[in-house]
Parts: C-alpha cells; structure tokens; sequence
C-alpha cells in the first residue's frame, strides 16, 4: 500500500489520500530521532519544562480544529472531540512538571554515597489505535518526551490526522525537529519495523491483544521494552442494594460512549436476579434515549463506527436470530451507524460474552449472590475496567478488590483520569500509563555508588 485514503465515517465522503510511510523513511525518522533525542536529553529539566509547556499552550489554541479533524476522520460527536483535544493539551500540562521531577533517590550504603537517577531510554516508539488517537497518542508521547526521550509515533492507518497535526503544533511550538514525529503508515510496514529497529529502545503499544501478542513476541527478540494496552470485556455489577434508577440510567453511558469503541467499555452487565426485570425495564428507556446522529450536532451522543471493515465486524456477532431485547436507534445510510444493542445470551459461554465486539453491543446476565458475581467478573481473559454499583461501602471496596482488572469504579464508570494509573490485568495488557509514574517507565534506573572511605 503506497497511500493511505481516509474516509469520513458518517458520511463516507473520501476526506484524502496520504502517501503510506515506507520502511526507508521509517529508519530515516529513526536516525533524525535519535540525533534529536541526545540534544533533548542535555536541555536543562527547566529548558524542557519550558518546551513541553509552550507544546500544551500550542494544543489549548487549537483545540476547534482538533476537535473538528477527529469529527471527521473518526465520526467522534463533536462534544467528546472538544473534551479529548483539550484533555490531550492537560497530560501535556501535567507531565510538563515532569522534567523536574525525575527524583531518584539515596539508598543507605556502608563505605559511601548510593543515588539512583532516571535516565532516558532513548527513541520510544509509540503505536495507537483509531479509537481515541489524540487522546491515546498523547497518554505514550507527552510522558515519553518529559523523561527525555525522543518519540516517534505510528498512528492507526484509519485515523491519523489529529497525530499529523499534533506532530505539526509541536514543532510550532518550538519542540527540536526530530524529536516528535508522526509517520502514517501500515502497522504491518511501519509499525513492525518500529517494533524490530535496534534504535527504537521501548514500544507503548495500544490496540488489540492479537496485535500486542505480537508485537512483545518480536520485542523480545531486541529485548526491548513494552507497555501494552490492550483489549477488555469489562464488567458493570448491579447489586440489588445499588440506585437502581441511577445504574440504569448511566449503564449506557458506560458503553455506548465513543460508539463502544473503547477498551473501558463496561460491556458485560451483571445484575442482582432479584432486581432483574426491574433494571432492564429502567434500562429500555435508557438506551432508546440514547442520541445518536450528526457528530457535528452538539447534542449528539453517539457517533458512527470507525469504518466498513469494522461495521462489518460488530454486526457479525448480532445476526438475525440474535437474542436481543432491545435497540436504540441509527440514522439510515450513508455512513457506518450501528444502533445501540442490548443482548441477553442464554450462556457466560456465548462469544458475545467472551469476545471484545468493540461497537455498541453490551450483554446482561443475571446473578445470584456476591460470590457469583466476582466469579462472572473475572470468567473472562480481559481485566482491564469494571463498575460496582451498591449502596453498601464495604462491599464495593470487597468486590473492587476481589475483581482482578486495573482500574474499577465504584457507583460510577468514570475509568481515565490522566493523574491515576491506568492499564490492565492478564491479556489486557502488560505495565501502566498515566498518573505519576507514567514518566518512569520511560527511563532506566541507574545505580552510582560512590566510595567515601579511605582504604
Ligand atoms: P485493530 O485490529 O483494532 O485495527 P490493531 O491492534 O491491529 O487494532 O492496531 C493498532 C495499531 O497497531 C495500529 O496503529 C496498527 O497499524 C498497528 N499494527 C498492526 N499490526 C502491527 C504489527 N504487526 N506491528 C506493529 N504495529 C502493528
């Protein structure tokens, strides 16, 4: 594939055609970064500070034409492309303290001084998805650059132009040439050859668990570092003694957002058979109620899907036969619209259970008592979100504890927040981004002891 020819999910219209990164200029963005990277690292913390925040301030002015872009070439409602570019200039914001934060520590040691200090593990390479790619892109590269390093990122082949025009505010803010580069291309091309470059020290890959599988096979190979961010099925547990009428009313919010296309999304809903019926006739009106249209319309709530192929993909698990107990609504063609769908399978089983569907399709299953529902929680191989809702304190905090996935809430489905850790537990993935240490994982610790006893 030399070009890359973007589509406006909601209306199908051909937005552009950009050229597909070769290998070549994948190991020419390399050598760039690695030059770049060396200059970076010898800045001043302050000087970089200073750097990444005339790069946030340089976002915050062009949060409308981001929003804008990611409304076209990711069909986002415009209200949730409004919040993802402006939550893209504040991690830069918050990891713009960073620089002068890097603090290693003394250790007590017999025979002399023993300080650790983070250093820069060089040119990271960062892969995203097309789900959230500003918002996804600036979790690896804003904590990357503030510990240091160079970065050079590989956008989803979908979705690429709000990472192009970051890649561009960067360098208008005044960030060294090199040192933040975006290079549109195939995953197969350029993000392979990103994975097995002797330059490219560490991958924060975020995307699908095959995907990742394969990507920390090959890393190995370099014994290169990795963070993956990868796929979920996430749980919402309805306990009886929860607000019935708010867990229902917000369930479609914990799915539906983004058109389900989010690794967050609470897409298995686990309810209290005693309160059953009662939930899914509170829940009805919930998901009819959901608006989904014109991303453009500020009021909109749910946009189309990303493309076709995955159009395709999501209506694969909901055929004609399939147990579903209720819809929302979608706009008729032209565009990728899929309604809001709600599915009762008869089994855990069923691979509407297991699988990530990645589109607005969610399951309800009952359950019986607190050890079922903890059970059901952790039956599938994804970890990485979950809700808990019930009135009784200890409980949330028993069950958030007992539910092996990296980020629960409980009375709420509120999962990222860029000042606590996220990420996921088994095939969810491997380390965390965001909060505190996300600057840390792209360093290596040095150990200096230096000998104060004469000898
Ligand atoms: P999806 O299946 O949802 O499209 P992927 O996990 O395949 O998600 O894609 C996430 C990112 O990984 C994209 O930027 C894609 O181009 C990239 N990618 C895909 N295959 C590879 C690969 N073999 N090596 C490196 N990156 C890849």
């Amino acid at each position: 594939m030399t070009e890359l020819t973007l589509i406006n999910p909601s209306d199908e219209t051909v937005i552009s055609t950009i050229p597909a990164t070769t290998v070549e200029e994948t190991d020419a963005a390399v050598a760039r970064a690695v030059v770049a990277q060396r200059a970076w690292a010898r800045l001043a913390p302050l000087d970089r500070a200073k750097a990444m925040r005339r790069f946030a301030d340089a976002v915050d002015g062009a949060v409308e034409e981001l929003a804008a872009l990611e409304v076209r070439n990711s069909g986002h409602p415009i209200g949730n492309a409004r919040w993802e570019a402006g939550h893209v200039r504040d991690v830069l914001e918050y990891y713009s303290a960073a620089p002068e934060r890097l603090f290693g520590r003394q250790i007590p040691v017999a025979g002399g001084l023993d300080v650790t200090f983070h250093e820069p593990i060089g040119v990271v390479g960062v892969i995203t998805p097309w789900n959230f790619p500003m918002t996804i892109a600036s979790w690896g590269f804003a904590p990357a650059l503030a510990a240091g390093n160079a970065v050079v990122l590989k956008p989803a082949e979908w979705t690429p132009l709000t990472s192009l025009r970051l890649a561009e505010l960067a360098l208008e803010s005044g960030l060294p040439e090199g040192l933040f580069q975006v290079l549109p291309g195939e995953g197969r091309v350029v993000g392979d050859r990103l994975v097995e470059h002797p330059d490219v020290r560490k991958i924060a890959f975020t995307g699908s668990t095959a995907t990742g599988t394969a990507i920390m096979a090959k890393a190995a190979a370099n014994v290169k570092q990795v963070t993956l961010e990868l796929g979920g099925k996430s749980a919402n547990v309805v306990f009886a003694d929860s607000d019935l009428e708010k867990a229902a009313a917000t369930a479609p919010y914990g799915v539906f957002d983004n058109s389900g296309q989010d690794c967050c999304a609470r897409t298995r809903i686990l309810v209290q058979r005693s309160v059953y019926e009662r939930f899914m006739g509170l829940l009805e009106p919930a998901v009819q109620g959901v608006r989904v249209g014109d991303p453009n319309d500020a009021a909109t709530e749910m946009g189309p899907l990303v493309s076709r192929a995955h159009h395709n993909k999501v209506a694969s698990y909901v055929p004609d036969d399939a147990p579903v107990a209720f819809r929302g609504a979608a706009p008729d063609g032209p565009g990728f619209w899929f309604p809001p769908t709600v599915l009762t399978p008869s089994s855990p089983a069923d691979r509407t259970v297991t699988d990530e569907i990645f589109g607005p399709v969610v399951v309800v299953l009952p359950f019986e008592d607190e050890a079922e529902a903890i059970e059901l929680a952790n039956s599938s191989r994804f970890g990485l979100s979950g809700s808990i809702w019930t009135r009784d304190l200890s409980r949330g905090i028993r069950v958030s504890r007992a539910i092996e996935s990296g980020n629960l809430s409980v009375n709420s489905h509120s999962s990222v927040r860029y000042t606590t850790p996220f990420g996921g537990y088994k095939h969810s993935g491997v380390g965390r981004e965001l909060g505190p240490d996300a600057p840390f994982a792209f360093t290596e610790t040095k150990n200096v002891f230096i000998a104060t006893e004469e000898s």
